[in-house]
C-alpha cells in the first residue's frame, strides 16, 4: 500500500491569542485551509477577547528559538511565517535563526497594534525590523498603519519602496484601513507594482491580517511564485471575511474553515 503523501510545512512564529480570532489559531486554521501543515512555536501569550488586547507576555527568545530549532530539525519546512514578535530582542534572536536557512522564504507579518487599539510590540522592535528582519523577509503584509510606522512616511507606496529598500523582497500593503468604497492593496516587488482591488466588507475583523500572512506562506509552501501566491491568499481573506462570525462582544472573526473555503487553485 503506497502512503498518503505529506504536505509541506510552514513554520509558524507568531502569539497565542485566547480569543481565536488572531494569532496562532488564525494561522493553523488559514495554513490547514490550503492543505498545508503549520508547525508552530509560540512567541508571546495574549490576555485578549475579540474587543481588545489587555495584557502581552513575550516568552524567552532563547525558549522561542529551541522551539522553532525543534521544528526545523525534524521536519522539512517550505516557508517560514512571522506573527507577533513582541519585543527587539525576540526579533534579533529569530533573525539571526533566519540566517542560518537562506533558502527558505519567509512571510512577516508586522504585528504592532491589535485592531482594538492595544499595543502589542515593545518600541524596540521597530527598530530591529528594520535592521535585522526585512534583509531576511521574502514578504511583509503590513496594513496602512503598520507601513507608515515602520516607513516613517505618510505615502504608502514611499512607505513600501524605503521597506523594500531596506531589503523586504516584497511588500503586499494592504488598505482595509483606508477610506474608500473599495479595498485596495498593492504588491510592489521586483517586477513593480500591483494593485489588486476587493469589496469593501462591514468590520471591524479581528485577525484578518494573520489570516492573510499566513494563508500567504502556505501558498509559497505548495511552489507558487508571490505574486500568485499573494492573490490566491487574498481571495482567500476575502471568502473568510464575507463569512465572518461574532463569537464574542467585539470584532467579528473570519471564518477560515468550513465548506467551499479552502483555497481551491492547487
Ligand atoms: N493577537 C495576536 C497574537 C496577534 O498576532 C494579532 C495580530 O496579528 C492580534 C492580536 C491583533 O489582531 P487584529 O489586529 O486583527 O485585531
Amino acid at each position: 500500500m503506497t502512503q498518503p503523501s505529506s504536505p509541506p510545512t510552514v513554520l509558524v512564529l507568531s502569539g497565542h491569542d485566547p480569543s481565536g480570532g488572531a494569532g496562532q489559531q488564525a494561522d493553523i486554521e488559514a495554513i490547514a485551509a490550503q492543505g498545508v501543515h503549520a508547525a508552530v512555536a509560540i512567541t508571546c501569550l495574549t490576555v485578549q477577547d475579540t474587543a481588545n488586547v489587555r495584557r502581552v507576555e513575550a516568552v524567552a527568545p532563547e525558549l522561542i528559538i529551541a522551539q522553532a530549532k525543534a521544528v526545523l530539525a525534524d521536519q522539512s519546512v517550505a516557508a517560514i511565517k512571522l506573527g507577533l514578535l513582541g519585543t527587539g530582542a525576540i526579533v534579533t534572536a529569530v533573525a539571526t535563526l533566519l540566517a542560518r536557512y537562506p533558502a527558505i522564504p519567509v512571510v512577516t507579518d508586522p504585528v504592532l497594534v491589535a485592531t482594538g487599539g492595544g499595543r502589542l510590540a515593545a518600541d524596540d522592535l521597530i527598530p530591529a525590523v528594520r535592521e535585522a528582519l526585512l534583509p531576511r523577509t521574502t514578504v511583509l503584509t503590513p496594513n496602512a498603519p503598520e507601513a507608515r510606522t515602520l516607513a516613517g512616511d505618510d505615502d504608502l507606496a514611499a512607505c513600501a519602496e524605503t521597506l523594500r529598500a531596506l531589503g523586504a523582497r516584497y511588500v503586499l500593503v494592504t488598505g482595509g484601513d483606508e477610506p474608500g468604497a473599495q479595498v485596495e492593496n498593492r504588491l510592489h516587488g521586483p517586477e513593480g507594482v500591483q494593485v489588486f482591488t476587493w469589496p469593501r466588507l462591514t468590520g471591524p475583523f479581528h485577525g484578518s491580517g494573520c489570516t492573510l500572512a499566513a494563508a500567504l506562506a502556505a501558498r509559497l509552501a505548495l511552489g507558487e511564485p508571490v505574486p500568485l501566491a499573494a492573490e490566491r491568499a487574498q481571495a482567500y481573506v476575502a471568502r473568510t471575511l464575507a463569512a465572518a462570525f461574532h463569537p464574542g462582544c467585539g470584532a467579528a472573526i473570519p471564518r477560515r474553515l468550513g465548506d467551499g473555503n479552502a483555497e481551491s487553485g492547487r
